[in-house]
């Protein structure tokens, strides 16, 4: 059982923001919420994701092969094999529309400027949505 690395605050950062702070395959702006009929609504998360399965790899540490995806997006995609992102994005936002997902609420500029007033703004809607902050 190989171990899972812990990545720092840094080194996701510094991933996010090479893809704008959006998921890499659905493009969705992590803190969006996403919903599918007849399930909770979630909120989109960022993991870090190997493009190439480190299953495949054995390489867990190659940037090269790091992506900053959501996290419907990586269970979506699991181990699959894809020879480019594109590809990879294709067959993902087909799953996105076969599961139903829709996006109900996507984080603006002005909510990241703000933070203050983001975070109470954010967690009313959380309320209002009927997620607890803290779940999945
Ligand atoms: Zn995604």
């Amino acid at each position: 059982m190989r171990e899972t690395k812990q990545w720092t605050d840094s080194e996701r950062w510094a991933l996010a923001s090479e893809t704008g702070f959006a998921c890499a395959y659905c493009e969705v702006i992590f803190g969006s919420v996403a919903r599918r009929p007849g399930s909770e609504p979630r909120i989109v998360r960022m993991v870090v994701e190997h493009f190439t399965p480190v299953s495949w790899t054995g390489i867990e540490l190659d940037a090269e092969n790091l992506v900053a995806a959501c996290q419907i997006c990586n269970s979506i995609k699991s181990a699959h094999l894809f020879d480019t992102v594109a590809n990879a994005r294709r067959y993902i936002n087909r799953r996105w529309v076969q599961l139903g997902y829709v996006i109900e609420f996507i984080p603006t500029r002005s909510h990241f400027e703000a933070p203050e007033l983001w975070a109470r703004e954010y967690a009313r809607y959380l309320r209002t949505v009927g997620i607890r902050q803290d779940a999945e």
